[in-house]
């Protein structure tokens, strides 16, 4: 397996805890739209502490991309890739798989889990492939919810947002459990659904789809 080091081209704030890394890419690099790969920051004491993050760019840039949501509160990867400047290097691996795409459906994202599905539906756009295909986006309040405007451009009224934690949002409000999902989502079968969040998001969700007939593609970001 190969390593690539990699300079910061850019770094953009999304949200409080989440920023947009735009990084060299290494010639014929290649990854699929959902992909991950292992990311270390090369500062002194942390080379060696690799954590998973998703590409957020299609593979026809000439950019790699990561959208990373930082832990603040604890001292780790997240954290320090939060405070990196442009002109810091990382250290990524080759690319493999999460989450695979097997045709439009209703994507269901926690938090951070949203990256996946960023590549995705930006590849579906690019293909003019969105067709039916749905997001459902959870988020604990309203400043959490990261790139809205571009994925309420890509998919208009069926991208939807609920909101946990804040009670004045005008969003959904709740979590998303068997009981939303009925409300929301016509049919559970004939149809791909595709999950992924942190851990106790994924049991809610998981549970009250397969009570719904559903059969969803999966990935816990954290146990
Ligand atoms: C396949 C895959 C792809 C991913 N892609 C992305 C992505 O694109 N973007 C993204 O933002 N994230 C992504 N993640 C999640 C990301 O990998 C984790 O957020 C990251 O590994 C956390 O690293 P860390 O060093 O900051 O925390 P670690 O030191 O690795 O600790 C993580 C764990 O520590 C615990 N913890 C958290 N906070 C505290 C605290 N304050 N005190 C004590 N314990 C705590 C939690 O249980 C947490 O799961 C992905 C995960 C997977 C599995």
């Amino acid at each position: 397996m190969a390593n690539y080091r990699l300079k910061i081209l850019e770094k953009e704030p999304l949200t409080h805890d989440v920023n947009r890394f735009k990084l060299e890419k290494p010639r014929g690099f290649q990854f699929n739209p959902g992909q991950a790969t292992e990311v270390s920051l090369l500062k002194a004491g942390w080379e060696a502490e690799k954590r998973p993050f998703t590409f957020t760019s299609l593979p026809s840039d000439d950019y790699l991309e990561f959208i990373i949501k930082s832990y603040k509160g604890h001292e780790g990867v997240t954290k320090r890739l939060g405070n990196a400047e442009v002109g810091d290097e990382v250290e990524i691996g080759d690319a493999w798989g999460t989450i695979s795409f097997k045709g439009e459906g209703v994507f269901i994202a926690g938090g951070a889990g949203i990256t996946p599905f960023i590549a995705i539906l930006r590849h579906l756009r690019k293909k003019n492939k969105i067709g039916n295909s749905m997001l459902v986006f959870a988020n604990k309040t309203n400043d959490d919810i990261i790139l809205y405007e571009e994925l309420k451009a890509i998919l208009g009224h069926k991208f939807l947002n609920i909101i946990s934690d804040q009670k004045d949002t005008a969003y959904d409000k709740g979590l998303v459990n068997k009981a939303y999902l009925k409300d929301k989502i016509g049919h559970f079968d004939h149809q791909h659904f595709y999950v992924c969040g942190p851990g106790g998001f994924m049991k809610a969700v998981m549970g009250g789809l397969k009570d719904l007939g559903a059969n969803p593609e999966a990935l816990v970001f954290e146990k």
